[in-house]
């Protein structure tokens, strides 16, 4: 038995639907809506602004403080409330997802917060939130140099899936667990990746794969980004693309 056609009868290359909503948290800097199907995720920027206290700040640059988080009922079984070792290492990959791109040193001894709240979870919400927060960064007016995309890959009973939902993360042959799960996050412009995790095992040159797959994948991603973006007139936010 292998994995031949997805439970959700997606192709394997495919996401779930993208629906992007900008500047759904008025009070916010900068603000978005991101989500892969059921995995809904919203990131809200606040600042930059004066770091307190005060032995904090970096007069180089910007401090970026990002926390990430799951409601308690975005998941069927209650999730626990309050920080967790999970959400502190997601806070962390995100965190140094993001950072490549942000042009930090503008805002000297500055700080500025970015939440990303899981309001529903279907597995994928790291990626998801990393995709709000870079468009509610840009929302922000922060400067940036490219705008991150993110995609989980799954190697799912050895077929190399887009978008892996929960379903997909538990899949099992004979009682074994036959699925791995690879986030990755690209900076499309320099083709950099900035984000690369492994839940599971998987071959070296079916990780090769897994990474074009998600490169591709996140390329799209970055078009309905990048919509969203010009839909609110603000583009023009990113600088002009050097030559490569
Ligand atoms: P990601 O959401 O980025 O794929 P994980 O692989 O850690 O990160 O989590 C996979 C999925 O497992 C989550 O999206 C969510 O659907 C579910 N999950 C994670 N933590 C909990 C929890 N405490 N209670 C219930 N479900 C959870």
């Amino acid at each position: 038995m292998t994995y031949e056609k997805r439970y959700d009868g997606r192709d394997f290359d495919e996401t779930r639907k993208v629906e992007i909503k900008m500047g759904v948290i008025p009070r916010a800097n900068g603000s978005a809506m991101f989500s892969f199907g059921n995995t809904k995720a919203i990131a809200a920027v606040y600042g930059p602004r004066l770091m307190h206290p005060q032995h904090l700040q970096n007069p180089e640059k910007a401090v970026l403080r990002c926390s990430y988080d799951m409601l308690s009922f975005s998941v069927t079984e209650r999730k626990k409330p309050g920080p967790s070792r999970r959400s502190s290492e997601i806070s962390h990959v995100i965190m140094n997802a993001l950072t490549p791109v942000l042009q930090l040193e503008n805002f000297p001894n500055a700080v500025i917060d970015l939440e990303i709240e899981i309001i529903q979870a279907d597995a994928s919400t790291r990626c998801a939130g990393i995709n709000a927060a870079a468009l509610a960064l840009a929302h922000a007016g922060i400067p940036m140099t490219d705008l991150i995309s993110a995609v989980s890959v799954g190697n799912i009973g050895n077929k190399i899936c887009i978008d892996i939902t929960k379903e997909e993360e538990d899949y099992e042959e004979d009682g074994e667990k036959l699925a791995t799960d690879i986030p990755v996050a690209f900076a499309p412009r320099k083709n950099r990746l900035t984000l690369l995790q492994l839940d599971g095992k998987v071959k070296p040159e079916v990780l090769k794969k897994v990474i074009e797959a998600g490169n591709k994948a996140c390329m799209k991603i970055n078009e309905a980004q990048k919509k969203a973006l010009r839909d609110l007139k603000m583009e023009t936010e990113l600088p002009e693309e050097e030559e490569k």
